[in-house]
């Protein structure tokens, strides 16, 4: 495979600011805590807060069609009631199916219920995620992504060989989540043995069942809390809003910790840098003060499982232990021994533009829901104090829960979805929540751009078929498609696999660290964009032998790096023998792939306005180059296309490629006419 050479080396500048703006994704983590570790397994089973719920839970089901759980998190949901219902007999009459959002929590919950049973996964016990299973015919309790049951459905549409399906993590409401329990209720109702457990870890769940029930059937749903053991929790709020929360919530956890009696504390803000940040700016704190009662702990999704297990140890007699996390800590996982909740009011969340059309990462002020499910953090142990950094004022103000993943999305992937398995008029469909109209028609004229619907909205042979089944978002699957017609389906293969995974990028914390990183970085960097600069580092990797070192040199993660390659050598064989895709590649003609690259990307395209700013091609929208990109600081090409956009300050692209613009025409003919391409 031939190396992409940089066309010039950029000049050393040291204004690239580090702006990370991934979202948290929780998903890297692995790392479950479990206080009865050093109990026998059937033990520890007997002691979680639902085994007193068991014949409660399978009465329930014998009588409803649908029962709600609701339970916070450690409870027991995911792991007990899969069995209780095994070995209650439900399995006899199909498999158990369990859905989670993330694809590391179905892998490590299989694994973790073998285990408690005695047996290998893959056994009574088996998984299913993107690219891995681990199935037998002796498999009852099958735990599987949302997208993975949404896949099966196409090949089974009333889900015969189940008979109970448990929708985990409902709270949630993602994209996925919202379009399974849409496609369930149609099931359900021309299926009456089909059963259905809405999993659940907050406690407002009454939206549940009002969907789940119909004219005619009687109760249909039932919803069952589990207890939790919940203290009081004392609100204070800001007399007025705070400049910048950050120092906020280092200037409050300090007061607090010479106020207020022994006690943990956490923190929630938005994101890892804002994490980092205050975690610096606390410890600047405790040297210049010589603190040794208070220990301050990271708590994001990226973080190793060991650097996470940190966070779970109770600290030394007379030290306070301050954990900084994300939205991590909001539902996914519960730290022990927190009494001091400090809520920032913000999180960082995924919304779909209108101006561009496409999604955007935001930091929005928090849903009163979300303060709550904070602020009750502080309640697990004792009474608890929870700090919110906005005033009373802007609490009330808050909207009541955030809207779903669906009602604020760029839909294309979902409306692909949903044609695939024969919902022909999706305006009409029975969503949860019902998106707005006019982002289902962006995603339906986005899809008839990309070929994959034609005039009538019917799915095109073969690239909506295509496209539908590929594993990817629309737009990457149609550029797999076009790079096996132009010979370049090894290099976009790569490209693929590394947009697939979590940056690669180490961003240190220390400033000379930070600008180390960047200068190793730059070595791999290219004109053409951050596409390619991508394909020359795995190249490097794999030229150098996929070491450690070798990430260590270059400020990379390894990791994620691995996890590429392991990803490419499965889309490699997926294309070539399920999709017949031609894998060749293009030695080195970059030209090639960035065309390619276009192929898939050319409704995303910006071009240099006169006045020296980027413009959306078909809107207008300013947008900036992001500093992480490649192209930050080489001069600003004519037309670049962009692989997302990122709402902070300013509006900013992402994974950013050059272009020519007559491209745009050759390939999108239809979508560009000469004379709309502007100059
Ligand atoms: P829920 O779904 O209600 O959050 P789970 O069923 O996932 O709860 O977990 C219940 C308990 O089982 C946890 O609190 C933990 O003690 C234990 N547990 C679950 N998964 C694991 C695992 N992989 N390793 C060790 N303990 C685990
Ligand atoms: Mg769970």
């Amino acid at each position: 495979m031939a190396t992409f050479k940089p066309k010039f080396i950029k000049p050393d500048t040291d204004d690239a600011i580090n702006e990370s703006a991934g979202i948290e994704e929780p998903q890297s983590s692995t790392f479950v805590f479990n206080a009865h570790h050093n109990l026998g397994l059937s033990e520890q089973r007997e002691r979680l807060p639902i085994r007193k719920y068991r014949d409660q839970i399978l009465y329930c089901l014998e009588q409803h069609q649908v029962v709600i759980l609701v339970g916070e998190t450690g409870s027991g949901k995911s792991t007990q009631v899969p069995q209780y219902l095994y070995e209650w007999g439900w399995h006899s009459k199909g498999t158990i199916g369990i859905t989670e959002p993330r694809r590391v929590a179905t892998v490590t919950l299989a694994n973790r219920v073998a285990q408690e049973r005695g047996e290998l996964v893959g056994d009574t016990v088996g998984y299913a995620v993107r690219f891995q299973e681990r199935i037998s015919p002796e498999t009852r309790i099958k735990y599987l992504t949302e997208g993975i049951l949404l896949r099966e459905l196409l090949a089974d549409p009333l889900l015969t060989q189940y008979s109970v399906i448990i929708v985990d993590e409902a709270h949630e409401r993602n994209m996925l989540t919202d379009m399974l329990l849409g496609l369930l209720k149609k099931i359900l109702r021309k299926r009456s043995q089909l059963k259905l457990i809405i999993s659940s870890a907050t406690i407002d769940a009454s939206f549940f069942s009002e969907f789940f029930s119909w004219p005619g059937a009687g109760e249909v749903s039932v919803k069952l809390s589990i207890e939790g053991r919940m203290h009081a929790v004392q609100h204070f709020y800001l007399n007025e809003p705070c400049a910048d929360y950050v120092r906020e919530t280092v200037a409050t956890i300090w007061k607090l910790h010479h106020k207020e009696p022994p006690g943990d504390i956490l923190a929630f803000l938005t994101g890892q840098e804002e994490v980092l940040e205050a975690l610096d700016l606390i410890k600047e704190y405790i040297a210049s003060e010589e603190c040794t009662t208070l220990k301050a702990l990271p708590m994001y999704g990226s973080m190793s499982s060991q650097d996470q297990l940190a966070v779970f140890f109770t600290p030394a007699k007379g030290v306070r232990k301050v954990v900084l996390a994300t939205n991590i800590a909001e539902t996914s996982i519960t730290i022990p021994g927190i009494v001091y909740v400090i809520d920032c009011g913000y999180a960082k969340v995924k919304w779909f533009n209108p101006a561009t059309c496409s999604d955007s990462l935001m930091i929005v002020p928090v849903s009163k829901a979300s303060a709550i499910q904070r602020a009750g953090r502080a309640g697990r142990v004792r009474p608890g104090k929870v700090y919110r950094l906005y005033t009373k004022q802007d609490y009330e103000g808050l909207a009541p829960r955030q809207p779903p993943e669906l009602r604020r999305s760029e839909l294309s992937g979902a409306v692909l979805q949903l044609k695939a398995l024969g919902i022909g008029n999706i305006l009409r469909f029975d969503f949860p929540s019902p998106p707005p109209a006019k982002n289902l028609l962006s995603a339906l004229e986005t899809l008839y751009a990309l070929d994959a619907l034609d005039e009538q909205g019917q799915l095109t042979k073969p690239v909506g078929f295509l496209l539908a089944e590929l594993p990817f978002t629309a737009m990457l699957s149609k550029m797999l498609h076009v790079s096996g017609k132009l010979g370049c389906a090894e290099e976009i293969i790569t490209i693929i696999a590394m947009l697939q995974v979590q940056s690669i990028f180490s961003r240190p914390v220390s400033a000379a660290a930070q600008q180390s990183g960047r200068i190793a970085h730059r070595h791999f960097e290219v004109a053409e964009g951050d596409l390619i600069t991508l394909l020359n580092i795995y190249t490097a990797f794999v030229e150098e032998g996929m070491t450690k070192e070798f990430c260590g040199q270059y400020y990379l993660i390894y990791r994620n790096l691995k996890r590429a390659c392991e990803l490419r050598e499965q889309l490699i064989n997926l294309a070539r023998k399920k999709y017949g895709i031609p894998i060749f590649s293009c030695k080195g003609d970059v030209e090639l792939l960035c065309k390619c690259i276009t192929a898939g990307f050319f409704t995303q395209v910006a071009y240099l306005h006169h006045s020296g700013v980027y413009r959306q091609i078909s809107s207008g929208t300013e947008l900036a180059i992001h500093p992480n990109s490649t192209l930050y600081t080489l001069p600003q090409a004519q037309y670049v296309v962009y692989g997302e956009l990122l709402q902070t300050t300013k509006l900013f692209m992402n994974h950013v490629t050059v272009i020519k613009k007559e491209w745009l025409t050759e390939l999108a003919p239809h979508y560009y006419h000469q004379t709309t391409v502007r100059d």
